[in-house]
């Protein structure tokens, strides 16, 4: 039997020493990023791998058969063509660790995957809005854990979110394990105390305020103003890249997250999802697919059987989902 509150200790070492070296990467200059382009257009970093190796290798080390759903994987770095890349993951992950890492252990570091038949799953997503990364903003070093497809504890490590006491100091960890709540903690040791965290009170539509991607391409912008202006939603829009949505959410300071289905082919990626579900609901959030369908997590890497993401407060979840219906009719 897996403990869920060592599992959840173990991630946050790796994602914490994972968040060192991201830094590192965004305070470098952008050239130095070594920015390569995925399938799909998708940019991923040398602090993407970096991030994914030292989180696995804590996993590999303390919880070897945990079955691993992760979204990098260390192909891209064995061409010919990725050496220099190669080489400054490798230098980063060594420094982290103070030893020099051969490229076997890298490789098999990020391509760690576990035992498949494990009940329990993590889904790892080393560096969640690698274009908010890019672009000097938001990101989230996001860690789930599913059991049988339902997401029982969630890591987001958010590097550029202000702490709940000072508006200077950035860096929170948002933890959660299903049934002992969700918990807000400083990323930096001399930070604020760590506290208790829940979803705002607000009920009334006029003072909802609304959370949406920065990425215009990730959602469906028109449908999100559609929603504020036919609801008269005037808390306000806020534009943040990734998982650090679902942290806002859950400590009270925004109460709709809408995330509506991007074009008809595009399927959710799990990883994009379970820490930020399971610390919502854990905050007391509820969570659905635009339509106001439960999130299946059991489809695998993807998620097949759901159109988008709506997460919200409560108060108003219902009458969201009704008027998403009206706006948006003409279902796939
Ligand atoms: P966000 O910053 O909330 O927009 O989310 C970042 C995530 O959007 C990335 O991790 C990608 O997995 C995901 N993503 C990339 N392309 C799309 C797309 N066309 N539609 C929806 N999500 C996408
Ligand atoms: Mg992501």
């Amino acid at each position: 039997m897996i403990q869920l509150e060592s599992l959840v200790d173990a991630i946050v070492r790796g994602t914490t020493l994972a968040a060192e070296v991201t830094r590192r990467v965004q305070a470098e200059d952008a050239g130095a990023h070594g920015a390569l382009a995925k399938a799909g257009n998708e940019p991923v970093t040398v602090a993407d791998y970096a991030s994914q190796a030292l989180i696995l290798r804590e996993i590999a080390i303390r919880f070897p058969t945990v079955s691993i759903i992760s979204e990098e994987a260390s192909a891209p770095l064995r061409k010919k063509q990725s050496e220099s890349t190669l080489e400054r993951v490798r230098q980063l992950v060594s420094d982290s660790l103070s030893q020099q890492v051969t490229r076997e252990q890298l490789y098999a570091w990020i391509d760690h995957c576990g035992d498949k038949e494990s009940q329990i799953a993590i889904t790892v997503d080393p560096i969640d809005g690698t274009k908010g990364f890019l672009r000097g903003d938001h990101y989230a070093i996001a860690v789930g854990v599913l059991d049988v497809g339902t997401p029982v504890a969630g890591v987001l490590v958010c590097p550029n979110l202000e702490t709940f006491d000072s508006a200077d100091r950035k860096g929170v960890v948002v933890t959660a394990v299903r049934g002992g709540g969700a918990y807000e903690h400083p990323l930096d040791p001399e930070g604020a105390s760590s506290r208790r965290i829940r979803v705002s009170a607000r009920s009334h539509a006029g003072s909802l305020r609304m959370l949406a991607s920065v990425e215009s391409s990730h959602g469906d912008p028109k449908l999100v103003d559609d929603l504020i202006a036919a609801m008269d939603l005037r808390g306000g829009k806020v534009k943040i890249d990734s998982q650090v949505k679902y942290a806002v959410l859950a400590r009270g300071d925004a109460e709709i997250y809408l995330r509506p289905r991007s074009t008809r082919e595009w399927r959710d990626q799990v990883w994009d999802h379970v820490p930020g579900v399971a610390i919502a609901l854990a905050a007391s959030a509820r969570v659905t697919d635009q339509d106001g369908k439960n999130l299946d997590f059991r489809t695998g890497r993807r998620l097949e059987n759901n159109r988008g993401v709506l997460v919200t407060n409560g108060p108003q979840h219902d009458d969201i989902v009704r008027a998403i219906a009206r706006l948006d009719g003409n279902h796939a």
